[in-house]
């Protein structure tokens, strides 16, 4: 089924943080598994399959970024602008994850330009052979 809250600039996106029913398909959304989104003043929970695009939002690498990047601030380089940064190198990425063979998920990894399994380390690559105009992905341990 399609999404069906609409989104716009102002709508109100974060994860989960109470275990919940996804109102797209009806499956049980564990804590912090999926996102909430205020619709109508009140929060709806969907699952990390129909949460649509949430710029990165359930990527662990952004947490884990956010924090090392933290590292750098100080002067002109403020917190905020860290934050800003580090958020601009995962729009439009949740598209790019995929299911990992070890059976977590590979996410966008802007520091390795490919997704990357959390829990395994496995990278996903991917290019055009120029001969067969075929693509062909690997998976790298
Ligand atoms: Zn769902
Ligand atoms: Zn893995």
């Amino acid at each position: 089924m399609a999404h069906t809250i609409q989104r716009s600039a102002q709508t109100v996106l974060i994860v989960n943080k109470y275990p919940g029913t996804c109102k797209d398909c009806g499956t049980d959304v564990a804590r912090r598994a999926g996102i909430a989104v205020k619709e109508d003043g009140r929060w709806q929970v969907l699952c990390a399959e129909h949460a649509g695009e949430t710029h990165g939002l359930l990527n662990p690498w952004r947490d884990d970024h956010h924090f090392k990047d933290s590292g750098y601030t100080g002067g002109e380089y403020s917190r905020a602008r860290s934050r800003a940064m580090v958020d601009s190198e995962y729009r439009n990425t949740d598209a790019l994850s995929r299911p990992c063979p070890c059976g977590d998920r590979m996410w966008w990894r802007p520091t390795v330009g490919a997704p990357q399994c959390v829990s395994c380390g496995a990278i996903y690559s991917s290019h055009v052979d120029q001969a067969t105009g075929q693509l062909v992905e690997r998976i790298l341990t």
